[in-house]
């Protein structure tokens, strides 16, 4: 069997309600629908928590969060759980890690595998870096998704010359608040009398919001939005570059392309929060989905719930590889095409409630709201959300997609079998010896972080 190239691309943060291939208005993803033409999308897909660190640990290992318990600011993940970097390396595969989110790089173990971590934001002070940044900033003539590529090609071209099957992870930051996209894609969107400048300056920062520090207009949110709108149309665009690029190399159908985000994130349709770091709402844990290779598997539109944790063993399943764990709950996703089986309920998770930001910048804010940890339980029609604190919520999805009632006095029935499900499976799920290890962030790391607003 021929061995296929395999790019796993990640939109960090995309919000699926924003894509035209879930629902939405506007005509902002051309090439990613065009795309979709000869993919199989998935128009259910969940992911495992609602930040980088654990959905990416997800990905990368096929672990629910409760398992690999990469949860928390100070976690890594453990050297001997399997990773999908790992086991292509070793079946002889050049694995390339091209990312500009300091969760992603060095320090927290998910580098874990890959041969070349090409780590952008490590590189702020290379002089190339450093002008790019300051073009993209200042006068908005490159964006991130173009540098990410740029850099991408170069791999591609590398690993062609050694005639070597690659494995690219790409992570974009085009689609994470707070936006930037390039000209002329800024103000494409924006209101008449609107600029581009007004919205960077009321897009404040998430936990500044969040601790009552900085308020945020309604008028204001809309226009975020519609920076979003045009942060994603861009990144799309890019999207389609490279996928001409891997046809004008001739190996657009022999790679297995997945593409997806790893969360969503909140602009405060809930209690005003900001952000994506607290709770498991709808606009967090659904994300596009969609996969392509042509060799294996058709065009086709499911509406069977999968989660992120089937993207490690449909990798598997493209190579031949077979990965016996019992730890593991996913299923290729070629097979669950195939095999029209596909998962009862999604399960996400928030096992630590991630505060450090709040400690370190506002030390007055009463954190109860957020100090808790959470599970979901998402089925077709409800989401059933059950904090530590004892609260819990429960909504009708297909009444109420927006999440505002919830119905959890009025439908104790619905309440209770959800809550059992959630119980079972916890009961069940293959818990892991040796998971976690722990260690400090480091100062660099953790001012790159501040950067973007966690520390
Ligand atoms: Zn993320």
């Amino acid at each position: 069997m021929e061995k296929p190239n395999i790019i796993l691309m990640v939109m960090d943060s995309a919000r699926h309600d924003h894509m035209p291939l879930y629902g939405y208005s506007k005509n902002i993803t051309p090439n990613i629908d065009e795309f979709a033409k000869d993919a199989a999308v998935f128009e259910n897909a969940f992911t495992t928590s609602n930040w980088t660190l654990p959905t990416h640990a997800s990905i990368f290992t096929g672990l629910y969060p409760s398992q690999h318990n990469v949860n928390a600011m100070d976690s890594i993940l453990g050297k001997d759980i399997p990773t999908i970097a790992g086991i292509l390396q070793k079946e002889g595969y050049e694995t390339i890690s091209v990312i500009m989110n300091p969760w992603l790089g060095k320090g927290f173990g998910l580098d874990k595998g890959f041969s070349v971590v090409d780590d952008v934001a490590e590189k702020r002070n290379n002089f190339f870096v450093k002008v790019y940044y300051k073009l993209l900033k200042t006068f908005g003539f490159l964006g991130r998704a173009f540098l990410i590529n740029y850099i991408a090609k170069k791999h591609v071209d590398d690993c062609l010359k050694k005639e070597k099957p690659f494995f690219l992870f790409l992570n974009y930051m085009d689609a994470h608040y707070k936006f930037e996209p390039p000209i002329p894609y800024r103000s494409k969107y924006l209101p008449k009398g609107i600029s581009y400048g007004q919205i960077k300056k009321a897009s404040v920062i998430e936990h500044e919001h969040n601790a009552g520090k900085k308020a945020i207009s309604e008028q204001d949110l809309d226009n975020i939005n519609l920076l979003l709108d045009s942060s994603i149309e861009y990144l799309d665009f890019e999207i389609g570059r490279l996928f001409n690029f891997l046809k004008e190399r001739g190996i657009f159908d022999n790679t297995l392309i997945i593409l997806t985000s790893d969360h969503g994130d909140l602009f405060c349709e809930h209690k005003n929060w900001l952000g994506h770091r607290h709770f498991l709402y709808e606009e967090l844990i659904r994300i596009p989905l969609l996969i392509r290779y042509p060799k294996l598997f058709g065009a086709s539109r499911t509406k069977g719930i999968v989660q992120i944790t089937d993207i490690f063993p449909t990798i598997l399943d493209a190579v031949g590889v077979k990965e016996e764990s019992k730890a593991l709950l996913g299923k290729s996703l070629i097979k669950r095409i195939k095999e029209k089986d596909f998962l009862k309920f999604a399960i996400a998770e928030q096992p630590v409630a991630v505060l450090d930001v709040y400690k370190n910048h506002h030390p007055d804010f009463d954190v109860t709201p957020i100090n808790s940890k959470q599970r979901a339980i998402r089925t077709l029609k409800y989401e059933y959300i059950l904090s530590s604190d004892g609260k819990d919520e429960l909504y009708n999805i297909e009444e109420d997609p927006k999440e505002t009632k919830n119905l959890v006095e009025q439908r104790k029935d619905i309440r209770d079998a959800l809550k059992g499900l959630m119980d079972e499976w916890l009961d069940k799920l293959p818990k892991l010896d040796k998971a976690k290890s722990k260690e400090e962030a480091s100062e660099e790391m953790k001012k790159r972080l501040g950067e973007l607003g966690y520390f």
